[in-house]
């Protein structure tokens, strides 16, 4: 990494769910842009070792233990950012998970859950950045939602509902802070080998195949595959986007 020519350098970033996967690919990409960042997750041993990982290629990183269900868990990593870097300038809500079954099955705590994890997580981490933000001028706040933002399946009713909330929920904080020029977008992630996706894919028979021939790109994405838009929804490029849902999907939602 070259010292002090990227983008983002001097900037501070959040990424939660930041110790595998998504998360770990867009951290990587906002470092290598010069940002600092804070990793977060429940797991201490998975945060420590993802911003290990990140250090040894030049980063400047910490893993933070969090559970973004948890309003005081939230609050308490915005702090530990600021009272360690002074700032924080980018946050990126991506913590989520799934749980797959039938409408008809889910329980109540299950709903809850995926609601908790996927979507109110994105709210309380907005909000516990919002006044650091505001008080720099500035901000960008990045969302995670899905192609469950758009389409449906029978075993994902919690999770699609989420992911289409996030779509509603970026649009309207965007529109409340956008005078606090805080900028709020979300990435809307096709099919990615991830931890997450690797269970679908031995829970749901033949989706592996049906990925792929649904897909323009003719292939699954791989982390690194949403690193770059991270990048861009966090830098100055970006200023004039806010409330948008940008697919990085292979082509997946383009096909009729
Ligand atoms: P993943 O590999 O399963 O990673 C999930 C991350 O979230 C882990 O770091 C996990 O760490 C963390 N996490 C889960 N629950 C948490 C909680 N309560 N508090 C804090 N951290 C929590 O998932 P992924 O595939 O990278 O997905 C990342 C995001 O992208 C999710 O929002 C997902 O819905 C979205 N997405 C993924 C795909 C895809 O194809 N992979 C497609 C569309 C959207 P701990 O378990 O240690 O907490």
């Amino acid at each position: 990494m070259t010292e002090g020519t990227g983008v983002l350098q001097g900037r501070v970033a959040i990424v939660t769910g930041g110790s595998r996967g998504l998360g770990f690919a867009m951290a990587g990409g906002l470092a290598r842009a010069g940002a600092s960042v804070v990793v977060a997750a429940r797991s201490a041993d998975a945060v420590e070792r993802a911003a290990a990982g990140l250090r040894a290629s030049g980063a400047d990183a910490i893993g933070v233990v969090c559970d973004v269900r948890e309003e005081s868990s939230v609050a308490s990593l915005v702090t530990a950012t600021v009272e360690r870097h002074g700032r924080l300038d980018i946050l990126v809500n991506n913590a989520g998970i799934n749980i797959r079954k039938a409408p008809d099955v889910l329980s109540m705590d299950e709903w809850r859950e995926v609601i908790d994890t996927n979507l109110t997580s994105a709210l309380l981490g907005a909000r516990a950045a919002y006044p650091h933000m505001k008080a720099a001028g500035g901000g960008k706040i990045i969302n995670l939602g899905s192609m469950f933002s758009r389409f449906g399946a029978s075993y994902a009713a919690a999770y699609a509902a989420s992911k289409a909330g996030i779509v509603g929920l970026t649009k309207s904080l965007a529109v409340a802070w956008a005078p606090d020029d805080i900028q709020v977008n979300a990435i809307l992630p096709g099919w990615i080998d991830t931890d997450l996706t690797r269970g679908s894919r031995e829970q749901v028979p033949g989706l592996a195949e049906r990925v792929v021939a649904r897909t323009p790109a003719g292939r699954w994405g791989r982390p690194d595959d949403v690193a770059g838009i991270a990048v861009f929804l966090a830098s100055d490029a970006s200023d004039f986007i806010t409330g948008a849902a940008i697919p990085v999907d292979g082509g997946y939602s383009a096909l009729g």
